[in-house]
């Protein structure tokens, strides 16, 4: 197998009679059969080919195949988000009664799916603590356990679960593991090596990278794959051939993209931990993180976010997010600009204080995505309205 940079960027789709350099785009919605023999077999599956874009499509595929290289993962699977592509998973391997052993700090609309949707199925879930030792793991485990589910490191508090010891886990109780991987990509970290079954992302944060589309992928064992196709041919969260064509073209830049984007975020953290104005700060590649060892051993690098947590709580780091004059306001991560989000006045402002702390999130919690632009002009935009909030 090629190394990553390169099947990032040679896996490519067949080259038409035109010999193109750069893989075009497929748009059609549907593709044609020679004969009726050739279309029986190929609805069959006894032969190989597109049939209708809702199935796969040579874009889709061509994602697929580059997604499986970077995980090392046997087989994969494309989804309109990343929240399809979280449901997606839960829905094919879950059914009626079973229950999920969770990691409670997981992404907002993944909380939404445990505690509001799944339920409607009857399928229940037990939140633990991300630093909970494996005494408390186990004793969420019931006998309708199918699955642990982890976000490592989380958003937005940038916490991290040694992905060795669930894998460990699972395997000694029999469990799958699904890992949602979005804050480190698989450039800098590999869920599978540590016995993951599913890994799960949101191609909308650093695979895409410049904030222009959706996008979810799920990559993993092949028979669960086969399950995850199973149902998602007949429930219809595909991705669209023009969102796969497009992440294909941005994963050729994923390495070195995260290369800097790491980089940018070690300086930032290391300038904001020595700043007055700051009470904490977590990076994954911050001796300070409580988990830094942990981080060392499955990350290759720290990643583009950062988090810090402000002196003088909710109203100053609403001040701090006023006072920026490059960073962006917005609602995503994993951009080349620099985006700043305060959650306990915005996505998490519904929550009481008490959930807020629950979920790591304290009133001073801003969490910074790392751009690319030059960092000389990320810091000082950063030290300037940590002064201009005081
Ligand atoms: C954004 C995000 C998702 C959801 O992805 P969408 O593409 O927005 O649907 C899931 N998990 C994590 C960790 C995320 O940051």
């Amino acid at each position: 197998m090629s190394q990553f940079e390169t099947s990032a960027i040679r896996t490519q789709a067949e080259q038409s009679q035109y010999r193109e350099h750069s893989v075009p785009l497929y748009l059609s919605s549907s593709y044609t059969f020679e004969s009726a023999e050739q279309m029986r077999a190929l609805f069959a599956d006894e032969a190989e080919g597109n049939i209708y874009s809702r199935y796969s499509n040579p874009n889709t595929t061509e994602l697929i195949d580059k997604l499986c290289c970077m995980e090392e993962a046997e087989a994969g699977w494309a989804t309109a988000s990343g929240m399809a592509a979280v449901f997606t998973s839960l829905a094919a391997l879950l059914s009626a009664g079973d229950h999920v052993v969770a990691c409670r700090s997981v992404f907002g609309s993944t909380h939404q799916l445990f505690t509001k949707i799944l339920p409607k199925w009857g399928i229940q879930h037990t939140y633990v603590d991300i630093n909970a030792d494996d005494e408390v793991w186990i004793e969420a485990i019931t006998p309708e356990t199918k699955l642990i589910f982890a976000e490592t490191p989380s958003n937005p508090g940038v916490e991290i679960i040694d992905l060795e010891r669930l894998g460990k886990l699972a395997k000694a109780h029999e469990l799958l593991l699904l890992i949602d991987n979005c804050f480190a990509t698989p450039y800098i970290q590999k869920p599978i090596r540590y016995g993951a079954d599913l890994v799960i992302h949101s191609a909308t944060k650093y695979m895409d990278g410049q904030g222009r589309v959706l996008g979810g992928l799920i990559a993993g064992k092949k028979e669960l794959i086969a399950s995850v196709e199973a149902f998602a041919r007949h429930s219809g969260p595909a991705m669209s051939p023009f969102h796969a064509w497009l992440l294909s073209k941005s994963l050729e830049t994923l390495a070195i993209r995260m290369d800097r984007h790491s980089e940018n975020a070690t300086k930032l953290a290391n300038f904001l931990e020595a700043n007055e104005a700051v009470e904490s700060v977590r990076y994954p590649f911050l001796k300070s993180h409580p988990q830094y060892k942990i981080a060392k051993k499955q990350m290759k690098l720290g990643g583009g976010v950062v988090s810090f947590v402000i002196h003088g709580g909710l109203e100053r780091g609403r001040r701090f997010i006023d006072a920026l004059q490059l960073a962006s306001i917005t609602a995503n991560l994993g951009d080349n600009r620099t985006i700043v989000t305060h959650p306990a006045s915005t996505t998490h402002a519904s929550l009481s204080e008490a959930e807020r702390l629950e979920a790591g999130i304290q009133a001073g919690l801003i969490r910074i995505s790392a751009g690319l632009e030059t960092y000389e002009d990320i810091e000082n935009d950063i030290k300037q309205a940590l002064i201009a909030s005081r």
